[in-house]
């Protein structure tokens, strides 16, 4: 009898949003026709940018005729399309070539894949609270986890320290759940620590287009981390392609270890398992970083921005805890008079109908704190927070 992978056995259950859903369910088989408004989810809201649509429209055009047909696309993406990523780049001061950008089908798909690259034998070190595709995809892959909690002290930005058993370091910032930033300082001392130890950073920049203030959007402008780092981004919360699919993956010719050459072994591992991206989607994708394109994005990322203004004004009245919202499309909040993340929960379902994720779905360390995504509809947004302010300020 073939043996399967045993390692999902060891996989817990993802309770956290069939929890969600099962709840607010049974909330609304209780209270029929009740509105709810929804704060929870990690999806984007608004649709495409014009420039994108008439890109892919373009694209599907090219496709129906003989002369301008593509059939199969460069395995690592259409080398016009990795010069443009390299081009952003240059944006914050970092220079790449076009040889380390790999396009992809999105960051989730990456984070999952890049893993073939390393020795089950290696550990990983997890930040938490985290994103919960961090810690699967490495349980999958039978690798030892190190979990790495942090929390107010540290302002949820844990640094490195002698003791961790560390080979590869998950970073992702602007945080998702948190909405934490590292600055330069504090990411210098996590590459320097990575460079110390022969160890691979994987840096998930999905964020960096919500940053306002002066801190890094890539791993890539602290010095050091070429030797240290790769970088995996997407297009999906920047420019709202989470259905539509289309992302990048940044590998520097310069990151070797133990004699291999990290962006050869990519090439080579692209090169056999996918067959690129479709010429559609790349042109899409394209279209986001044209001067047009550019504007557009920024204009919806404004809406969700004023969404996360709305919900910070309301808890900076109340006196409440809160990080995230200023870079990041969440709001990390602390559950007031010590409650529990699903205690808290439950109280802003049932008394406001408002649906929020409580933060024990992130790591033990994110219990008694509460999220909110920005991304939802700006009118329910407002209400939300009137709930929000109406109810705690009893
Ligand atoms: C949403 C998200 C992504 C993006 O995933 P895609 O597969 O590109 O849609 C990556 N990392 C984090 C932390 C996210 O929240």
């Amino acid at each position: 009898m073939i043996r399967l992978n045993e390692n999902y056995q060891n996989l817990k259950d993802s309770y956290l949003f069939y929890n969600i859903a099962q709840k607010t369910k049974e909330y609304l088989e209780e209270n029929p026709g009740k509105k709810l408004y929804r704060m929870g989810i990690g999806d984007v809201s608004l649709p495409l940018a014009s420039a994108v649509c008439t890109a892919l429209h373009t694209a599907v055009d090219d496709q129906s005729k003989k002369e301008s047909f593509h059939g199969y696309m460069p395995e690592c993406g259409a080398p016009s399309l990795r010069q443009t990523i390299a081009d952003y780049y240059k944006k914050r001061n970092v220079k790449l070539s076009p040889e380390e950008v790999f396009v992809s089908s999105g960051a989730s798909d990456e984070l999952g894949d890049i893993l073939d690259l390393f020795s089950k034998e290696s550990t990983a070190l997890i930040m938490e609270p985290a994103y919960p595709a961090y810690v699967d995809a490495n349980i999958m892959a039978g690798r030892k986890i190190i979990h790495l909690p942090s929390g107010e002290a540290n302002g949820f930005l844990p640094g490195p320290s002698a003791e961790l058993d560390a080979d590869l370091i998950y970073i992702c910032s602007p945080n998702n759940p948190t909405g934490a930033v590292f600055t330069k300082e504090q990411l210098k001392e996590w590459v320097d620590f990575a460079n110390e130890r022969g160890a691979i950073i994987i840096f998930d920049a999905a964020y960096e287009a919500f940053i306002e203030e002066n801190l890094p959007h890539s791993i890539f402008e602290i010095e050091g981390a070429r030797s240290c780092a790769i970088e995996i981004c997407s297009l999906s919360k920047t420019a709202g392609f989470t259905g539509t699919r289309v992302g990048y993956t940044v590998i520097p010719k310069d990151l070797e270890r133990g004699g291999q050459n990290v962006n050869a072994m990519w090439v080579r591992n692209r090169t056999t398992k996918t067959n690129g991206v479709s010429y559609i989607l790349q042109r899409g994708g394209a279209a986001v970083f044209t001067p047009e394109g550019q504007e557009q994005i920024h204009r919806n990322i404004a809406i969700y921005k004023n969404n996360a203004k709305v919900l910070m004004k309301v808890l900076d009245e109340l006196g409440i805890t809160y990080f995230g919202g200023k870079n990041a499309p969440y709001i990390w909040m602390k559950c007031p008079n010590g409650m529990g993340s699903w205690e808290f929960f439950d109280l802003l379902l049932r008394e406001i109908q408002v649906v929020g994720t409580p933060g024990e779905g992130f790591g033990a360390c994110g219990e008694g704190y509460f999220r909110f995504s920005t991304f939802g509809d700006p009118e329910d947004t407002k209400e939300a927070a009137r709930r929000i302010k109406e109810l705690l300020s009893k």
